[in-house]
Formats: C-alpha cells, structure tokens, sequence
C-alpha cells in the first residue's frame, strides 16, 4: 500500500509508514491532500522546534 502521507511505499496491512512514521490505519486513512497540508504543517513545526 502507499501511504497516504508521503507516498512511500509500504507492506500491506502496515500501521505504521516506514519511512514518514506516521500511523496509517488502512481503513481510516483521510484523503492524501489534507493529510499532506497537515503533514508539511507538522514537519516544519518539528524542524523549526529542533533548530531553535
Ligand atoms: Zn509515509
């Protein structure tokens, strides 16, 4: 399956993307353009929070 957030690509039936970490319940995942504007939002608050 591919997921949602990222697109990376993952086994079936995952939980959990490998490469962005976010939980990726298959049947609740919303649709891929808000979980990427919440995604970006969440990234950067991360990386903004680990420069300063
Ligand atoms: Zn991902």
């Amino acid at each position: 399956m591919r997921c949602p957030t990222c697109g990376g690509e993952n086994i079936d039936g995952t939980t959990e993307c490998v490469s962005c970490g976010q939980p990726c319940p298959v049947s609740q995942c919303p649709p891929p353009t808000v979980q990427i504007k919440l995604s970006g939002a969440a990234v950067a608050s991360a990386v903004l929070a680990a420069l300063a």
